[in-house]
């Protein structure tokens, strides 16, 4: 990937919020649309997706399904995890997309789609029709894929790759970790939920460790050949936590194939490791929901239309998000967001009897390798030949060699995303 200059990616973003903009601008229907539009998951693709529909076309009635009250998110969580962050600076409700937006939240849990008959039921027993249908439910975890560990393990093995209660035990047992004890952290296969996530995982928690517990080790358990960010996170390591970090890669025989709970052990094909904590993060797959409903193909996750995120399966559902086969762009937040507001985009074009626009897609993720030493990775999206593409000489990564301040701006910038992508999903 070229490396990314910062006038370059301003100019490319500044183009993509000008096409978004003139692209929504175009989609509004000369009257309003009427229909009933349901959302199901209130994360980062679906509250962003309830919140945009209401903004271009109020006359559309919205109705999100979404279980929890108050929202944790998983971006910033590591910094929980490290003791930056309170958790009540992750977490959010939906206040405004009820009130400001005027959707409707019902917290509840889907469990069924009739897409023929165009209906959502829910575990408390709602029958819910639409003329369209949202479903942006995340991941869920394949909890058989390593033997010995489950749904169970992870209350004393925690995954914390749902923000909420897994974040705060995992918190919790590294507050309570012993003096000089070894901190394993085992990464998913791909493809999963934020690339670079267990990396900035580890960073942050060793940042705690340097200051709280300063024999302590990290041992990272990989089953990939390499990772996200890599050259720039190991040589973030190598200034901030020099030796305090062992990276065993796949080629070295580090994918776990046996987790012990009761021992708090990981069996690799050649070694047994212990640990006093354990992060294991299982391989994933697209939410329950998905499944539920037929939206998934053989992958496990769900085939989509580039144009408009709608299913290739089921018609008139659309799957944005994690749970979506959206490829060149990750799985991460920000994308959940941006693909969120092209299919929010075709849905009310559509209502209104036009045809959607040409989407234009954008994915920027940070992570901090310490507090003041941020990293990124960015890429402006758009649609040619019936596939999401990478816009020729737009993102890339941060620079090698940039300097102490470049790398404390860029940890500003992350703080400075986060707020901002937080305020326009539930603000
Ligand atoms: C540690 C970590 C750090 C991360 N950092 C970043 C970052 O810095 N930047 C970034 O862009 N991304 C980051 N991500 C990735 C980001 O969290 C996800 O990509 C994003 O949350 C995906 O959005 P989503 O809408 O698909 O799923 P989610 O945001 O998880 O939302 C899914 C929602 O659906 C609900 N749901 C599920 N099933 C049902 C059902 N049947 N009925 C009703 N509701 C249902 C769930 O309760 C949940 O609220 C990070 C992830 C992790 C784990």
């Amino acid at each position: 990937m070229s490396k990314l200059t910062r006038r370059r990616f301003t100019q490319l973003a500044a183009a993509t919020t000008a096409t978004s903009a003139f692209g929504l601008v175009n989609i509004l229907p000369a009257r309003a649309a009427s229909g009933r539009v349901v959302v199901v998951g209130g994360g980062f693709g679906g509250a962003t997706a309830a919140k945009y529909i209401r903004k271009l076309d109020p006359g559309i009635q919205v109705t999100l399904i979404e279980p929890k009250t108050q929202f944790v998110t998983c971006p910033y969580s590591n910094t929980v995890i490290g003791g930056l962050n309170d958790i009540s600076f992750i977490t959010h409700n939906y206040d405004a997309l009820k009130g400001k937006y005027g959707a409707t939240v019902v917290h509840d849990t889907a469990t069924a789609v009739d897409a023929a008959k165009k209906t959502v039921t829910t575990a408390g027993g709602k029958t819910l029709g639409y003329d369209k249908l949202v479903l942006s439910p995340g991941i869920d975890f394949k909890w058989d894929a390593v033997e010995g560990y489950s749904q169970a393990a992870s209350q004393k093995i925690p995954h914390a790759w749902n923000g909420g209660p897994q974040t705060a035990l995992l918190r919790k047992q590294l507050e309570a970790m012993p003096s000089g004890g070894t901190f394993i952290i085992a990464p998913p296969p791909n493809p999963f939920r934020c690339p670079p996530g267990p990396y900035e995982r580890v960073s942050l928690v060793a940042h705690y460790l340097g200051e709280h517990n300063a024999r302590a080790k990290i041992i990272i358990l990989d089953p990939k050949p390499k990772f996200s960010k890599q050259p720039l996170f190991m040589q973030g390591w190598d200034k901030l936590y020099k030796g305090k970090i062992q990276w065993v890669s796949q080629k070295d025989g580090g994918g776990a194939t046996r987790v012990d709970v009761d021992g708090m052990k990981v069996h690799t094909e050649f070694d047994t490791f212990k640990g006093d904590v354990i992060n294991f993060i299982p391989a994933q797959k697209a939410g329950k929901i998905a499944f539920l409903a037929g939206a998934t193909d053989k992958s496990g996750w769900c085939p989509i239309k580039p144009q408009t995120f709608e299913s290739t399966i089921l018609k008139d559902v659309y799957v944005i998000g994690d749970a979506s086969i959206a490829s060149p762009l990750p799985k991460s937040g920000y994308s959940a967001n941006s693909e969120a507001k092209v299919a929010a985009a075709a849905i009310v074009a559509q209502l209104s009897g036009k045809q959607p626009g040409e989407p234009s897609l954008i994915n920027t993720c940070y992570s901090l390798v310490g507090p003041d030493y941020g990293i990124s990775v960015a890429m402006v999206y758009g649609f040619a030949g019936g596939k999401i593409t990478k816009k020729k000489g737009s993102g890339g990564v941060s620079p090698k060699d940039g300097n102490a301040e470049f790398r404390r701006k860029e940890a500003q910038f992350a703080e400075g995303w986060y707020s901002s992508i937080s305020s326009d999903i539930w603000g």
